[in-house]
């Protein structure tokens, strides 16, 4: 299988892979999906000053903390990559993904597009992959679904999202998530090493970004 490695001293490392997209595309639902067909790899639990969710689980879907704490933390250095997202900080802890690669574990980093390219300077041979709705339409409706933020905050996100999105081309991929099945499939194809198709090429999105950058 032609898989990515990253190779260290002869010893063959875990492969790390990075998960971006507009909020709302689907990405969080994806990565759990991917996550849960494929247990071996190991999600890197992110740091944020951000409040939990009713049905957020600390230590699970993040580590809560205060913005005090997360200064220290990026004084320290302790930081792979850290950004500021709709207010809030949120960074990947580099000792644990450090520690988990070199474990040969694959791992997989849910993180915004400033995070991804930080971490695609600090390891250039990481993956990089960006979700995109199929629609800027269906990107509100999904918001509006999720019922997790009011409507100013919906407007904030959207808005943010159509910014973010002109930057699909920094990324190694682009999976479209239209049918949730075929976006996980594309996705997994992309961690197993075959994720040619899916190139961040104009080509494979055709007329896809004339909607979404509009
Ligand atoms: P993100 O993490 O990118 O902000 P979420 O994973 O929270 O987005 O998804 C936003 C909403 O869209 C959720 O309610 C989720 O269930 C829904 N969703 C995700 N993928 C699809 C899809 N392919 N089709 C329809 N709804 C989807
Ligand atoms: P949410 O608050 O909705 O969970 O996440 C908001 C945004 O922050 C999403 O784009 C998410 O991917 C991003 N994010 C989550 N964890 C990290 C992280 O550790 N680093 C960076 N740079 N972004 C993150």
């Amino acid at each position: 299988m032609n898989r990515y490695r990253i190779l260290n001293n002869g010893q063959p490392l875990g492969s790390l892979f990075v998960i971006a997209a507009p909020s709302g595309a689907g990405k969080t639902t994806l990565v759990k999906a991917l996550v849960k067909a494929r247990p071996d790899i190991r999600f890197s639990i992110s740091h944020t000053t951000r409040l939990p969710r009713t049905s957020e689980r600390k230590g699970i879907d993040y580590f809560f903390i205060k913005k005090q704490e997360f200064e220290e933390m990026v004084e320290a250095g302790a930081f792979l990559e850290h950004a500021l997202v709709f207010g809030n900080y949120y960074g990947t802890s580099r000792a644990a993904a450090e520690s988990q690669l070199n474990q040969g574990h694959d791992v997989l980093l849910e993180i915004d597009w400033q995070g991804a390219q930080q971490v695609k300077q600090a390891m250039p041979e990481c993956r990089t992959v960006f979700i995109l709705p199929p629609s800027q339409a269906e990107l509100e409706r999904r918001l509006r679904g999720r019922k997790t933020d009011d409507d100013a905050e919906i407007a904030r996100r959207l808005k943010q999202s159509v910014a973010d999105m002109a930057r699909w081309d920094e990324f190694d991929y682009v999976v479209v998530n239209d049918d949730f099945d075929q976006a996980l499939e594309d996705l997994m194809a992309i961690v197993m090493g075959q994720g040619e198709l899916f190139r961040s090429t104009e080509q494979n999105l055709q007329g896809l970004l004339q909607d979404l950058l509009a």
